[in-house]
């Protein structure tokens, strides 16, 4: 005879923290992100996926039978919090058959999305099955410099359409802004277009390379002076990206590459259906179309927990790391050496922590004039 006892009710927020706790105690991994697609109705400026998002590559994009198969399979090793992003997630015909398929896995979906594509049609569909949540980004809250960072005109007033249909739908959404060059002077604009469509405004900073290599999409970071005025005007906004800590001023306590949450309970699956730990991780992936995520896993977390510095970098020693965004993969690229420091991030963590510990510190970068050589005994 089956259990029909109802499950003791607990809030969402005990709930996480238990599965996480136990996720680091039994080294699982929860999370994961899979990219469905890099076609896109936009095309922001500072895009990584941008360049992948032409008709030449669209062969290369996992199937809808490989989708399913990997669904289960992250069902199988414990996968709960699912976020599915592109590109544009709707620019795929076959969405509401992965998006069916992962809820019917019991997965918490968060669906990242520009908003712009967003139908009657859609927001009836998901309201069949709601998300947990909708995530979407907010560029500007000015229509003409809005349509001139996605370069594409009229996406402003779609997505304020998309806005409008997931509020009179009631669907779960939250809006993000990253802070750039061009728009952190309207950062009191965009606190007050989020909160006056019912969300707490938070901002990040971070940029990346595009995933062909080009760094062009870094032209639009932020000011590191900009970052410090934000810091210290408490009212204006607040810093939500991720991976730093900003901790006490500290060397690390181990010399391993990645010293963010990489390797830990996340896992990132891009469009093409290779597995890493995290979204701008590139220095090992496995295919998912010759492995299993479970094996795929095995591998990737193996190596990224094994690289270690092995060259005199700054950031081996560095007491500011806490306050760092620096990726190694960013630092392959920008700088040709993924121990390498950026001098941006080296800039940034220097504004953070002087805001946050309110003393003049030295920079990471000025009692250092020669190059990065490798370590005696180290080999490459
Ligand atoms: S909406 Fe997202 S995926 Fe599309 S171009 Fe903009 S940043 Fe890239
Ligand atoms: S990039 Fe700069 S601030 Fe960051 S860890 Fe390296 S030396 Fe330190």
């Amino acid at each position: 005879m089956s259990d029909t006892r109802p499950l003791p009710m607990i809030p969402y927020g005990t709930f996480s923290r238990n599965v996480h706790d136990q996720a680091a105690t039994h080294h699982r991994v929860i999370k994961a992100q899979l990219e469905l697609t890099y076609r896109c109705n936009l095309h922001c400026r500072h895009c990584y996926t941008d360049p992948y998002n032409d008709r030449a590559y669209f062969p290369r994009e996992l199937t809808l039978t490989e989708i399913q198969r990997l669904l289960g399979e992250m069902r199988d090793v414990g996968i709960i919090w699912l976020n599915l992003t592109g590109g544009d997630i709707f620019m795929r015909p076959d969405f509401f058959d992965i998006y069916e398929a992962a809820v019917g896995h019991g997965f918490l979906l968060q669906l990242y999305t520009n908003g712009t594509l967003f139908t009657q049609a859609i927001i009836e569909r998901l309201q069949t099955r709601p998300p947990f949540s909708i995530d979407i980004s907010c560029h500007s809250a000015e229509e003409s410099r809005f349509d001139w960072f996605t370069q594409v005109p009229g996406s402003y007033r779609a997505f304020l359409r998309g806005i409008e249909l997931l509020q009179a739908g009631g669907l779960p959404f939250s809006l993000k802004t990253k802070l750039m060059n061009w728009n952190a002077g309207e950062v009191d604009q965009l606190r007050r277009f989020t909160e006056e469509n019912g969300q707490p405004f938070g901002y990040t900073t971070s940029l990346s390379p595009r995933l062909n290599g080009d760094c062009s999409s870094l032209d639009y970071r932020i000011p590191p002076d900009a970052i410090r005025r934000l810091h210290s005007n408490q009212d204006v906004a607040q810093e939500t990206d991720g991976c730093p800590t900003h901790d006490p001023l500290s060397p690390p306590a181990h010399e391993r590459l990645f010293r963010c949450g990489c390797g830990t309970d996340t896992i990132h699956i891009n469009a093409w259906g290779e597995l890493s730990t995290c979204t701008f991780q590139y220095e090992t992936r496995q295919s998912l179309r010759t492995h299993t995520v479970c094996e795929a896993i095995e591998h990737t977390f193996t190596t990224i927990h094994g690289l270690t510095y092995r060259t005199d970098s700054a950031c081996r020693t560095c007491t500011l790391h806490t306050f760092c965004d620096k990726q190694p993969t960013q630092a392959r690229l920008e700088t040709g050496h993924p121990e390498s420091p950026i001098p941006y991030d080296c800039d940034v963590a220097v504004a953070r922590a002087e805001s946050t510990h309110q003393q003049p510190l030295i920079h990471p970068l000025h009692h250092r004039s020669r190059p990065m050589t490798a370590r005696p005994g180290a080999s490459s």
